[in-house]
């Protein structure tokens, strides 16, 4: 499933600032398998791939690269992901995570609270328990019942910034509940994740990454403060296994970010990797759901992003995002980089 000439020249058309075909270059071998690899989310993942890395390169599982892999970021401090993050309109960081593996095992968190490492606490779930997903603080019981530490719930210095700055330019009154509720009303673009900056980026708050190892191999995980300023209790795609993350070890692996009630909208990383199944490269599998949903949201499709990369069983990689601005980091025996990811509008 090599990409033919006119394919890869469509591709280096793309070029911009930072992207490296050395991925797509190793693609054009059609039979030869690229193991190991890791790809993850926007420019985090240049770190956390590092950390993936570490385990690939020596021969470790791409389970615990993609777990490895994500609490780098979540390490980070005044970071878009972990407990440095943007919280909820209520003052509150709530985490949402998940991994899965070549076998179909996967775990999940939401509305998880105080505990640093989200993504290690969805893989107890999915190693220690015959459920699936817990959320809220029955998700923290079981995290410190499994030796995770409650830190203290602070807000980061940047996260304070944001926040004390939401709140200005938001009618929002944290004081009663009505309040709450009348705010809810005006809620539309502004809880909307990620959103597009004056400078036009996109502020973003999740890494996902998907790997394969050299076993041949495939694993993902996905972790995230959610949408900034989201309502209490908000739950995006990311800790829904089928939306934000699906692995299926014959096919692919495939990972999303931005709009999360849109991914959920369409099962969107199980659809990427039904298509893969149908044989369409990774890059063509995201585009033809992130076409979908384009043709659902119709005009609203301006006001959103959401974004795809995915990785097959050659160790072939691609990405798909609705808008321009969306990159992800590739990292292979190639060395790493940063790919410009094609888009819509
Ligand atoms: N997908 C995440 C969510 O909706 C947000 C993001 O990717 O930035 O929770």
């Amino acid at each position: 499933m090599g990409i033919n000439r006119r394919h890869f020249i469509n591709l280096t058309s793309l070029s911009v600032a930072g992207f490296s075909i050395k991925g797509f270059a190793n693609n054009a071998k059609p039979n030869k398998t690229n193991k190991p690899i890791v790809i993850s989310t926007w420019d985090a993942g240049l770190n956390a791939n590092k950390g993936a890395w570490a385990v690939l390169s020596t021969g470790g599982a791409a389970l615990d690269a993609v777990e490895k892999g994500v609490m780098v970021t979540e390490d980070e401090k005044n970071c878009c992901v972990g407990l440095g993050a943007n919280p909820d309109r209520d003052g509150f960081v709530t985490l949402d995570a998940s991994i899965m593996d070549h076998e179909f095992n996967c775990g999940s968190v939401g509305f998880l609270e105080r505990i640093k490492h989200p993504i290690s606490v969805a893989r107890k779930v999915m190693e220690k328990t015959p459920h699936v997903m817990l959320v809220g603080e029955g998700a923290q019981q079981f995290a410190l019942s499994q030796g995770f530490t409650l830190e203290s719930g602070e807000l980061s210095d940047d996260a304070k910034k944001e926040y004390l700055n939401w709140l200005k330019k938001s009618t929002y009154k944290p004081i009663i509940n009505i309040e709450r509720k009348q705010s809810t009303t005006q809620l539309d673009a502004k809880f909307q994740a990620p959103t597009k900056l004056s400078n036009g980026e996109w502020n973003h708050d999740t890494i996902g990454m998907v790997a394969l190892d050299a076993h041949g191999n495939l694993s993902g995980s996905c972790t995230t403060s959610g949408a900034g300023f989201k309502l209490r209790g908000r739950l995006g795609d990311s800790p829904i296994i089928g939306a934000g993350l699906y692995v299926d070890n014959e096919v692919g692996a495939v990972v999303a970010t931005g709009q999360g009630e849109d991914v959920i909208r369409v099962a969107g990383a199980s659809a990427v990797v039904e298509q893969m199944r149908q044989g369409k490269s990774p890059q063509e599998a995201c585009k033809f759901v992130v076409e979908r949903i384009r043709r659902i949201k119709k005009e609203k499709a301006n006001d959103i992003q959401v974004c795809f990369i995915a990785l097959n069983k050659n160790g072939e990689h691609g990405s798909y995002a609705l808008h321009k601005g969306f990159n992800y980091a590739v990292h292979s025996n190639d060395g790493a980089s940063l790919v410009e990811a094609p888009f819509i509008y």
